[in-house]
């Protein structure tokens, strides 16, 4: 009886041990943190622990202990003198109170590994899907935009490639930074986070609107590679191969302000210039902007693929003056309206058009990859209702099937909220909105009686009209 006790209690022991040192190891891959300076170890140096899990680096101690011997000239110790005289009675350096507030989790750096140490490679060249097959995938998503798909599939695969091999035979391979054109919820970021899910990449989405110039007030241009690095787990290597998505990019257009400085239009188009072609750049960890009390990581920003997207209201006019005036001139003049009422207009789109639109050319030259994306079409709502592996009918399908209740939508339904969602001029961001609202009586109402086992959405229930065909259990709908 009492061996049963022993070996239990050692059980538990061993327990205990064991999660202390799972959390030791979870705690090692992160770097140490000046409590002072707020300088990783990595740059910092040998970092000294102190009672109450507190870390100094050796040169804020060195500071500390001249302030506090109240000399002027430079007392060198050593390591270990600096330990003892630390632990002498009556001597207090730094008030441990100060530093209660611990360095949260998410403020600490990813280590390195270290040289020796055999490490698997961020991105490995044979686990790269060729642009085909990334384009499958992407297919089980995303509706219609083929062009699209095929444009990014294969630049984020020679992205990739570059970054696994780095160079090839010593041809430098360009970075492949996109420009995405196209209207409103048309799928532009939801392109780049399925490509992102697809590729296991770290991303950060962020939108220009919110970026000014630094030292204004907004986000610096510099934030979006500290919530890539957040996105990657504070892990500088990961960071630094990851995707960072720009949206709204058309609204940091050079203003026409000649009196007041354009703090977050062309200013920030400058301030990105080099990170988008590729440079070290000094981040807030766990923050977006610097200062004295976040630590700070450095990365390099030449494999980041960087995507920038944007409406571009307006482009459309720049295009069709363009296009008319063209049409117009010489023996083969045609008629100067020619142009006005093609829908596909923005397809000509040129760097020059962009650069009236108030881009700047070198802002546009560092992003070589432009396209556009279609503006969605009743028949694309449909499909994006019902075919994406996730579409928002399979969902509620799937929600109503654990009640066992089968729901369905005949074709003119689905035609009409189509219909209502390019009313609202919000692409397929409408269609969420439309079906929630009449699906909320069908949810409420359903799960109350059990009998009830298949419901059919109809076209005059969703005006309004009518009601959802109703059909009992073990009976068929009509
Ligand atoms: P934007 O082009 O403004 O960035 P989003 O990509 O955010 O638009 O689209 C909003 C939502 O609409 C997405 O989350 C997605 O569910 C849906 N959506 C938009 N376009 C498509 C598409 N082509 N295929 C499938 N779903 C789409």
């Amino acid at each position: 009886m009492s061996d049963n006790k022993d070996e239990l209690e050692k059980e538990e022991l061993k327990d205990v041990n064991s999660n202390e040192t799972s959390k030791d190891n979870k705690e090692d891959d992160y770097e140490k943190i000046c409590y002072v300076c707020r300088r990783p170890e990595s740059k910092a140096g040998k970092m000294i622990d102190m009672p109450g899990g507190i870390c100094v680096c050796t040169d804020c101690l060195q500071k500390s202990f001249n302030n506090f011997q109240n000399v002027g000239m430079n007392v060198n110790i050593s390591e270990e003198e600096l330990k003892n005289l630390l632990n002498m009675p009556g001597v207090h350096m730094m008030n441990p109170e100060d530093f209660i507030r611990n360095v949260p989790h998410k403020q600490k750096i990813k280590k390195k590994k270290a040289d020796g140490e055999k490490t698997e490679p961020v991105i490995d060249i044979n686990k790269i899907p060729a642009p085909h097959i990334i384009k499958e995938k992407l297919d089980d998503y995303v509706i219609g935009q083929e062009y699209a798909k095929k444009v990014m599939s294969v630049a984020v695969y020679n992205h990739y490639k570059r970054v696994a091999t780095n160079t090839m035979d010593e041809i430098e391979i360009e970075k492949s930074n996109m420009l995405m054109i196209g209207p409103t919820g048309c799928g532009k970021t939801y392109l780049v986070k399925t490509l992102a899910k697809l590729l296991d990449v770290p991303l950060a989405i962020t939108d220009a609107t919110s970026l000014t110039e630094a030292g204004y007030i907004g986000d610096d241009i510099e934030s979006v590679i500290s919530k890539l690095l957040a996105a990657a787990d504070n892990d500088v290597e990961k960071a630094e191969t990851g995707i960072v998505f720009i949206d709204e990019i058309d609204k940091i257009a050079k203003k026409d302000t000649s009196r007041s400085r354009d703090v977050s239009g062309e200013s920030v188009q400058q301030g990105m210039l080099k990170l988008l072609e590729g440079s070290e750049v000094e981040v807030p960890v766990g923050a977006t902007s610097k200062n004295a009390m976040v630590p700070l990581a450095t990365i390099n920003t030449k494999n980041i693929l960087f995507i920038c997207g944007g409406a571009f209201p307006g482009l459309e006019d720049i295009i069709k003056e363009r296009l008319n005036k063209q049409a117009a001139i010489g023996f083969m003049s045609d008629l100067s309206d020619k142009y006005d009422n093609d829908k596909n207009i923005i397809k000509n789109v040129t760097g020059d058009d962009l650069r009236k639109f108030g881009m700047i050319p070198e802002f546009l030259g560092r992003l070589p990859i432009v396209f556009t994306l279609d503006g969605l079409t009743e028949e694309m709502l449909v499909k994006i209702l019902t075919d994406p592996k996730n579409a928002i009918i399979k969902q509620y399908q799937k929600l109503l099937e654990l009640d066992e209740v089968k729901l369905e939508f005949t074709e003119d339904a689905l035609k009409t909220i189509a219909g209502k969602a390019i009313e609202k001029k919000t692409g397929a961001r409408a269609l969420r909105a439309i079906i929630e609202e009449f699906m909320l009586d069908i949810m409420y109402e359903i799960p109350k009686d059990d009998h009830i086992g298949t419901v059919k959405i109809t076209k005059e229930y969703i005006n309004g009209t009518g009601g959802p065909i109703i059909g009992m259990r073990g009976q068929n709908c009509i």
